[in-house]
């Protein structure tokens, strides 16, 4: 008899996912863009509001610091927690964003493959089974999943809609039990666009230092706002003991795929990280650091560029934002920052997921791509971004608004 090789039954028919990942949910974004991919195969000219990144190419003097970083050996293994000159890099950055005669060392730097993995790592380092990660909603939808793969428990704080979804310490205080041990904190606001003051985050980081409560302060989108500039925990935090910030290159540089995230935080939260990754994915790219310290290093150069970035977007969001004003039964957020219009669906209260149901109208019916707003736990809620051209900007808001119109008057023909 041949040995038996394996389980009888077929081992993919027969897969169930581990205890690790069985909660985990797909990404509600992913039905859309494929549909989407599928449409646009099928010969429909579909425009594309889904897109969470820039649609500018990152800047021909950063490409031409990676290449010649690559030509001069930088092929290697790079430490785990990141190139020295990266960490110094960010490092100062960091120390200037504080202020207060406080400097802040590349021993408080970890780089990673992207500051998703950054999150990844100061929620999988500080959080664990029993524990409860308070979350601002909406939020992006990866919070939620990773706290989970953590092993603690999410916390939805739903924000004033409006105001613009803004948190405040009463809510957060309201969702606080003797379990919570951190918050996730993000401005500006992937959905919405809010960008919180100054006023307000400290307000909230001095609720979570009275709690010793870690925080986690998302700033990817720091760079890209409009009305007045976001500004970084670091700069309203009274300690930073407790304080870990997540940033990269990827929006202000428009460096999606170059992976390049990190984070700042104290010395010892800093070794734990740099601990866990260096058993997952050890230290992020070579060439893809080397290009990240020129976008830092070379701000002289390279912030005209991202200046230039966001007067482009600033543009697109004017446009769209007039468009949405055009239809006063319409709710929206004022978009002051990232990349973003959060608007509600017209069946909002009528129907359940109303936003699924709207972007499955504007893609099947008027070929506009959109993110329902269930990725960010409000389901009646809808994202568009504008990182696209402005004449696709212009064509696409103004079939949402003609569909939210007549959808709206239809429904209101009917009771
Ligand atoms: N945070 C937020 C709020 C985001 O929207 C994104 C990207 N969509 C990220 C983090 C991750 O960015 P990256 O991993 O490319 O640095």
């Amino acid at each position: 008899m041949p040995p038996a090789s394996g389980p009888a039954s077929s081992p993919v028919a027969g897969f169930s996912p581990s205890a690790n990942i069985a909660q985990l949910r797909e990404s509600a974004t992913i039905a859309v863009s494929q549909r989407a991919k599928a449409l646009r195969a099928a010969g429909r000219a579909i425009l594309d509001l889904g897109a969470g990144e820039p649609d500018f190419d990152t800047p021909e003097l950063i490409r031409a610091s990676a290449t010649a970083a690559m030509n001069a050996g930088a092929t290697r293994y790079t430490p785990t927690e990141g190139t020295l000159a990266l960490r110094a890099a960010v490092a100062k950055q960091a120390t200037a964003l504080r202020g207060r005669g406080e400097t802040i060392g590349a021993n408080e730097v970890v780089v990673s493959n992207g500051s998703k993995q950054s999150i990844f790592n100061a929620c999988f380092a500080l959080f664990g089974a029993g524990d409860e990660v308070l979350i601002p909603t909406p939020a992006w939808t990866s919070y939620y999943e990773i706290v989970a793969l953590a092993r603690a428990t999410p916390v939805s704080v739903l924000g004033d809609e409006h105001r613009g979804f803004r948190v405040d310490p009463e809510m957060l205080a309201a969702h606080a039990t003797s379990r919570t041990r951190g918050l996730l904190l993000n401005s500006p606001v992937n959905p919405t666009g809010t960008v919180y003051t100054q006023d307000e985050l400290r307000a909230m980081l001095d609720l979570a230092e009275r709690h010793g409560w870690w925080v986690i302060s998302d700033e990817i989108y720091r760079r890209i706002a409009y009305e007045h500039p976001a500004s970084s925990a670091l700069e309203v935090a009274g300690s930073r003991a407790r304080l870990i910030v997540a940033d990269g290159v990827a929006k202000a540089y428009a460096m999606t795929g170059w992976r390049i995230g990190w984070t700042v935080a104290a010395p010892d939260v800093t070794r734990a990280m740099a601990a866990l990754q260096s058993h997952t994915t050890f230290g992020a790219s070579s060439v893809s650091q080397a290009a990240a310290v020129a976008a830092l290093e070379k701000a002289a150069a390279v912030d005209p560029l991202v200046d230039a970035m966001v007067r482009e977007f600033r543009v697109r969001r004017d446009a769209a934002v007039a468009l949405f004003r055009s239809e006063p039964a319409l709710q929206f957020v004022p978009a002051e920052g990232a990349f973003y219009v959060y608007f509600k669906a017209p069946g909002a209260g009528r129907i359940a997921d109303a936003g699924t149901a709207f972007a499955a109208t504007l893609l099947e019916q008027h070929d506009v791509a959109v993110v329902p707003g269930v990725a960010f736990n409000t389901s009646d809620w809808v994202r568009m971004s504008y990182a696209t051209d402005l004449k696709t900007v212009e064509t696409a808001v103004g079939r949402i608004v003609a569909a939210w119109r007549a959808e709206h008057s239809m429904a209101h023909a009917n009771t």
